[in-house]
């Protein structure tokens, strides 16, 4: 096992990795910007380095400084958390060409998930269900790509293989707006992305997000923890999320699970990753592959009592699971809250200092966190400051004692989205469950 980890993170991820090590006995570096010497885990942790300035290209996007930081500090592994360089296939290279476990996927699976024309193509030879489309990369012919979306039917959706965070896709709704799509999404992908290959799929109009957890370790063994629904979102980014997804069956994520742990077979997989889908009329449609921890892998740790950051760490560290498929049970139901710094109702961002948390508590609440009384939340990074969960035997516990917290919580000096959460409690269409992804969206602006 590592003796020293190099947390290459910010925030409340960071805190909770530190945390993971500190009950496995393994001593924690952490590295933090110019503007973030008041990290909670920076405290925290048993020695920090200050890796740059504020702006995240020059510190947590930093590759030499962070291959320096780790050098001087002897680490021997480096955990990336989730965003920044968490699925950057080169800066994994850099890991371990530098003598560091990185703890996540190699660097080759990173690279072929990352493209999303091969995630898609190597999930279809493995069995797993993708949305219907090209199959392949978009040719340069204005003809073939009219057939194309012919055959697929419109409403279609032109996506950028190397797109992420919800840019670089267009919906197309008529033939006579097709190619003109087509060319401006090229531009985008190109500018931002540095790879103008494209692809297209049917446009699904109603469907939810239900995406499953897996791990696999370097012994060839892989579970599937089962799934999350994270449908709630605005922007493409997800507010709420939860586990089990409502009305989900047995032997719906039975059957998913058996493809998913052989799709990780075949690919080779390493570590904790989420295999994402629309799910719509019954049928699940592969989108793709996040080859990293994600931000809600706390409901399934509630409903499943494995520690995936403990597992992630173990699997680096080249352990054999501990547990097997038949071990995987679903334990009551765990709904998880964003809490961000933003106004509740414009999402402008809030950053300050806040004069006064109070956390909530009581059975099955957890708040994971790195805010503290008197910390100011700088205004260079993402806006979520924490993560309120709520697990109990049903999905009306679950948001009862949901409901509680987010009454209880007291987060004074910057604006925070406790209260849309609040009325997401109270809205009947959630209480219900399995609204779709564009539920939130209309809500809103209904209000
Ligand atoms: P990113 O990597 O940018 O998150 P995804 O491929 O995961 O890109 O898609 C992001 C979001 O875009 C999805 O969660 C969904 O809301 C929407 N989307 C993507 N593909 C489709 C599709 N074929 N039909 C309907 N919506 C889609």
């Amino acid at each position: 096992m590592f003796e020293k980890i190099l947390i290459a993170n910010r925030g409340e991820i960071a805190l909770r990795v530190l945390r993971a090590c500190r009950e496995m006995g393994i001593a924690t570096v952490a590295v933090h910007s110019d503007a973030d010497r008041d990290l909670k885990h920076v405290r925290l942790a048993d020695e920090s380095v200050c890796i740059g300035p504020a702006p995240s290209n020059e510190s947590y996007l930093n590759i030499p400084a962070l291959i320096a930081a780790a050098e001087v500090t002897d680490a021997g592994a480096l955990h990336p958390g989730y965003g920044f360089l968490s699925e950057n296939a080169d800066f994994a290279e850099r890991v371990e060409s530098s003598g560091f476990a990185f703890i996540g996927p190699r660097a080759e699976t990173i690279r072929l998930m990352g493209d999303k024309v091969s995630a898609k193509q190597s999930m279809l030879s493995a069995g797993v269900p993708c949305v219907p489309g090209s199959g392949g990369a978009l040719s340069e012919e204005p003809e073939a790509n009219l057939q194309l979306a012919r055959e697929i039917g419109y409403p279609v959706i032109v996506k950028a293989a190397a797109g992420g965070g919800g840019r670089g896709m267009r919906v197309v709704h008529t033939e006579g707006a097709l190619l003109n799509a087509i060319s401006l999404t090229r531009n985008e992908a190109r500018q931002g992305f540095g790879d103008d290959t494209l692809y297209m799929e049917k446009f699904l109009e109603r469907p939810r997000h239900v995406e499953f957890q897996i791990l696999a370790d370097t012994h060839g063994n892989a579970v599937c923890l089962g799934e999350r629904d994270c449908s709630m979102q605005r922007r493409h980014q997800k507010v709420i999320e939860e586990a089990p997804a409502p009305e989900i069956t047995d032997t719906q994520r039975r059957d998913m699970s058996e493809r998913l742990i052989r799709a990780c077979q075949e690919i080779g997989y390493r570590g904790a990753g989420t295999f994402e889908f629309l799910y719509e009329d019954g049928q699940f449609f592969f989108i793709e592959m996040n080859t990293r921890l994600q931000v809600e892998h706390t409901v399934t740790e509630e409903v499943t009592g494995i520690d995936l950051v403990r597992e992630q760490i173990r699997i680096a560290a080249g352990e054999p699971l501990g547990i097997t498929q038949d071990d995987v049970t679903i334990h009551g139901h765990a709904i998880e809250c964003r809490i961000n710094a933003e106004d509740p109702a414009t999402f402008v961002p809030s950053p300050g200092t806040i004069q006064q948390y109070h956390a909530p508590g009581g059975p099955g609440i957890r708040m994971d966190t790195h805010i503290y009384n008197g910390y100011a939340v700088p205004p260079h990074y993402d806006s979520m400051v924490g993560k309120l969960i709520a697990h109990g035997t049903t999905r009306d516990i679950a948001i009862a004692r949901m409901r509680g917290a987010l009454g209880e919580i007291i987060v004074d000096g910057i604006r925070t989205n406790i209260s849309l959460h609040s009325d997401l409690m109270n809205d009947a269409n959630f209480q219900r469950g399995a609204t779709d992804i564009h539920y939130l969206e209309k809500k809103l602006k209904t209000h």
